[in-house]
């Protein structure tokens, strides 16, 4: 039996006492047992209703983790992809190592913070006169101010 099932059950019970006491004698003991049997299964009723929206939302927050703690651990396999790489004193990123790049990927470095966040976000390479740095397009990190060296 389902929780709608059940539900209905009661729905339908609470339905039959109340029509039973209406064909009864108006000041009858019976009439009065059955008033409070109505009563009774109309608040099982309620609370029947209550239980199955909790139920769904609670369903619905599971679903949620499932899919944070899905992507939680793609987010780790994939960042096995990398290492973490001093590029200049006390300046690190993710590079990605050479043994995980795949055939159609070109070498590239990821952000530490956004990596941290969970996000994949590729550092490029900018200029400014002849100082340069990697610019993170997601968080605008400016990594590591001074003259390229091959990072990447
Ligand atoms: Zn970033």
């Amino acid at each position: 039996m389902t929780p709608a099932e059940a539900l209905a059950g009661i729905k339908l019970i609470a339905e039959s006492a109340k029509a039973l006491g209406n064909i009864l004698p108006s000041s009858g003991k019976l009439r009065s047992e059955l008033s409070k049997v109505h009563s009774s299964l109309v608040q099982a009723q309620q609370v029947a209703l209550d239980l199955q929206t909790a139920l769904a939302t609670a369903n619905q927050r599971v679903f949620e983790l499932e899919e944070q703690i899905k992507k939680g651990l793609d987010w780790t396999t994939e960042l096995e992809r990398y290492e973490l790489t001093e590029i200049t004193a006390g300046v690190v990123v993710y590079r990605l190592k050479a043994s995980a790049q795949k055939s159609d990927e070109a070498p590239h470095s990821l952000c530490v913070q956004c990596a941290q966040d969970g996000k994949k976000a590729f550092l490029q390479r900018k200029t400014i006169g002849t100082k340069g740095f990697l610019d993170c397009p997601r968080c605008n990190a400016a990594i590591a101010d001074g003259t390229f060296v091959n990072w990447i």
